[in-house]
């Protein structure tokens, strides 16, 4: 058993969503931490006299203790070119991507990218993420490997490309079946991985590969199905060109049988209240990446309008293409993002987003994403005084809502203090 004092926040139900008790906030709270899951988290006072008087306290008041970050869509494979200039979508995967990716058919590369990149994730607070390796068997092995040494929630899958690559990206649709159906027996459920059927985009596979994506899902109830969609005006267009038969980019997922409850799909910018609906009523989830969506001036998403349609969103940093592994960061552009939109994201709902929204999104919400009883004992350590600004801009703030929002504006790795994984200390500031 384990207690750790702070002031600590989670969220049972969307603010959004009006509920009054869709947040709690324990100024002064105790969690408490039994075979790595949440015993109990509440009032510090009430709880400690609970305790026998042996029990080790972890004092961290002064600190703010929220459920581990829930990433729901980032390329491990992409973590060596985030931050590289020029082009819009289409142009950035030819000159980027590409030659990046082709590197992970070497085993020993993509071990030490997984390694890094679980490290990442980890020192930005991130505990879960539904993450793209590339094609290569190997890199979802090193990738599964990686996140099962530190006992990460991950969620991944060998991505399927049959067309539209280059030669070294491309297999056959059967191939990448068999290679997907044996990664499946080999990881899925294997402590907390979890395995997705990965068709890069609509673009990338033929509709056989589409065809035999779907029936994978179909034949293996629990697993997830991740791809990306409506990202870019001229990724739209010839999604149109290639599935003339298709209503819309959307309808082309739906037509192989993709959509459904645990698929996710990344970006959803250009969608009309059709596909909004569709994805609303067979349960699948958007995955909204600001950062991303900025850095290609891909555009801007529309969460009142999700929100409308009664989609699950969750939130992805999309690295490469989004430019910071920080959860917060990343909050913080969303908010820019809507405020383009002429819409708002208050931080009581971005953080609610960033934790159990993803979650949910993820439908790992029993698991993770908060800590009421029972739930994996993923947090973060949040120092709100990280930096000389943000202590400052901090110590003027009279109310949590206020501190949130501070801390999605101008937070990011340095904020993080500590890293817990089911229970146990994963990382430390140094
Ligand atoms: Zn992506």
């Amino acid at each position: 058993m384990r207690a750790i004092r702070g002031e600590i926040l989670y969220f049972t139900g969307d603010p959004a969503g009006g509920s009054a008790d869709a947040l709690r906030h324990f100024a002064d709270g105790l969690l408490i931490v039994r075979d790595g899951r949440v015993a109990e988290a509440g009032p510090a006072e009430a709880l400690l006299a609970k305790l026998p008087a042996d029990a080790r306290i972890e004092d961290r008041r002064g600190r703010l203790i929220v459920p581990g970050f829930v990433d729901t869509h980032i390329h491990f494979a992409q973590t060596d070119i985030i931050a590289s200039p020029g082009g819009q979508l289409l142009e950035w995967l030819a000159r980027y991507t590409w030659p990046a990716e082709r590197r992970f058919a070497d085993p020993d590369h993509a071990a030490a990218v997984a390694g890094f990149f679980c490290d990442e994730l980890l020192r930005n607070g991130t505990t879960t993420a539904a993450v793209f390796p590339t094609v290569h068997r190997v890199s979802v092995e090193a990738l599964f490997g990686a996140a099962l040494q530190r006992r990460m929630r991950v969620i991944a899958g060998k991505v399927l490309m049959d067309r539209n690559c280059p030669d070294f990206l491309r297999e056959s649709a059967e191939d990448g079946d068999a290679g997907s159906r044996a990664l499946i027996a080999r990881w899925h459920g294997r402590d907390r991985l979890q395995y997705a059927v990965t068709p890069r985009f609509a673009a990338t596979s033929t509709p056989q590969q589409m065809r035999l994506a779907g029936r994978l899902l179909a034949e293996h109830p629990g697993i997830h199905l991740q791809s990306h969609l409506a990202e870019n005006r001229a990724e739209v267009a010839w999604i149109r060109e290639l599935y003339p038969e298709a209503r819309s980019y959307l309808d082309v997922y739906e037509r192989f049988g993709q959509l459904g409850p645990r698929s996710v799909f990344a970006h959803c910018v250009w969608l009309d209240d059709t596909d909004r609906g569709r994805m609303a009523a067979t349960g699948a989830a958007m995955s909204f990446c600001p950062t991303s969506n900025l850095f290609l001036g891909s555009g801007l998403f529309d969460l009142a309008q999700a929100d409308a349609a009664g989609v699950r969103v969750g939130i992805g940093t999309d690295v490469g293409a989004g430019t910071s592994f920080s959860m917060l960061q990343t909050l913080g552009e969303a908010y820019k993002v809507l405020q383009l939109n002429g819409q708002s994201l208050s931080a009581e709902r971005a953080f609610y987003l960033a934790t159990l929204g993803g979650a949910r999104s993820l439908y790992l919400d029993d698991r993770i994403g908060t800590f009421l009883p029972g739930r994996e004992a993923d947090f973060v350590v949040l120092d709100t005084a990280a930096t000389p600004l943000l202590a400052r801009r901090s110590a003027a703030c009279g109310t949590l809502a206020e501190r949130l929002f501070v801390l999605m504006m101008l937070g990011d790795d340095r904020a993080v203090a500590e890293t817990w994984v089911m229970g146990e200390p994963a990382w430390r500031r140094p």
